[in-house]
């Protein structure tokens, strides 16, 4: 027989174990990012324009993810021509925005609801 209290035991360890898996989740998808590296691709490249540009700094994305929140350390690169930054790893990793391929896939499908 499955008494309230038995149910209710059952929702906090769902609720918990739910909580464990997201957090060990969010840790692998933060070290499969950080084994990618940071999108070196050497001092010069070039920008969408074709024209030079220049790694200027390493900048701290922050990206949604199905399991959290992970930080992805980019190189930037920036064009003194067209006055435009961009960071390669960005189109790499598929996170032009601030969520993850996965994310945008499902938060896609939740509108078509
Ligand atoms: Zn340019």
């Amino acid at each position: 027989m499955t008494t309230p209290r038995v149910m209710r035991y059952r929702y906090a360890m769902t609720v918990a174990a739910r909580a464990v898996a997201a957090r060990i989740g969010q840790g692998l998808i933060q070290a499969a990012i950080d084994a990618v590296g940071q999108g070196e691709i050497g001092p010069l490249t070039l920008c969408h324009g074709g024209r030079e540009a220049r790694r200027v700094q390493v900048r701290i994305k922050p990206v949604a993810t199905m399991t959290g929140p992970v930080r992805v350390h980019r190189l930037w690169y920036h064009c003194t021509s067209c006055k435009h930054g961009f960071a390669p790893l960005d189109s790499r990793l598929g996170v032009a925005g601030t969520m993850s391929p996965a994310l945008i896939k499902c938060d896609f499908a939740n509108r078509l609801g």
